[in-house]
């Protein structure tokens, strides 16, 4: 996942930078708002930090023109004051969603990765395994018809295996790709989660879905 972030304040850049690399995205700065366009335009983005007061063009100005590409990279605005004609400025302008300075990392955080799931499950809707299905949407699994409601981490775990169905994946890779990088517990939490999950989705053999490879980790599907 690559964020791009458009924003001249160097010292607010620098730790939205740090932030977001901290949660495992590859992330650009840029401090202009025509470079931040010209960017962003370019593609290969998976969304777009961008605010409102900037050198050369405004973050509205910005907006308007990527939407005017037909751009659907999802936009995270970042406003200076809290007033209904600023919100309603950057929705209008083609903003997914906006967070109003000052603002807790935490909070941006929770708001980007709402913006790629939302983004993640528009286009894809759903993941599909043999007879098991996820909705990344409403995020639940369906097996036999019969509906689960899935944890966040339980989601996370399901949805990355089932995007690589039939590989078998290491305890340590999907420990990297699941959990956050400052998780300070070992593998053995995957072992856990992989336990939750077959209590939930999976069947006893031969309708197993969810196999555990000796020695090296976790296979989904035949
Ligand atoms: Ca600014």
């Amino acid at each position: 996942m690559r964020i791009l972030v458009i924003e001249d304040e160097a010292r607010l850049r620098d730790l939205l930078e740090r932030t977001l690399r901290g949660e495992g995205y590859a992330v650009d700065g840029v401090g202009d708002g025509a470079e931040g366009f010209e960017r962003a335009s370019g593609g290969g983005y998976d969304l777009v930090v961008l605010d409102v007061m900037l050198p050369t063009m405004s973050g509205l100005e910005v907006a308007m023109r990527l939407r005017r590409r037909a751009a659907r990279v999802p936009i995270l605005m970042l406003t200076a004051r809290d007033t209904v004609d600023d919100r309603v400025a950057g929705l209008d302008a083609g903003a997914d969603d906006y967070l109003v300075k000052p603002f807790a990392f935490v909070e941006l955080s929770a708001r980007v990765r709402a913006l790629l799931r939302r983004r993640d499950g528009a286009a894809e809707g759903e993941l599909r395994v043999e007879d098991l299905v996820l909705n990344r949407v409403r995020r639940e699994a369906t097996r036999d018809g019969v509906r689960t409601e899935l944890s966040a981490r339980e989601f996370a775990l399901l949805e990355h295996l089932m995007k690589n169905a039939g590989r078998v994946l290491s305890r340590d890779q999907l420990l990297a790709a699941v959990w956050p990088r400052d998780f300070d517990g070992g593998p053995n939490v995957v072992d856990t989660y992989v336990h939750y999950l077959r209590e939930k989705i999976d069947r006893p053999p031969p309708r197993q879905l969810l196999r555990t490879v000796r020695g090296v980790g976790y296979v989904l599907g035949r």
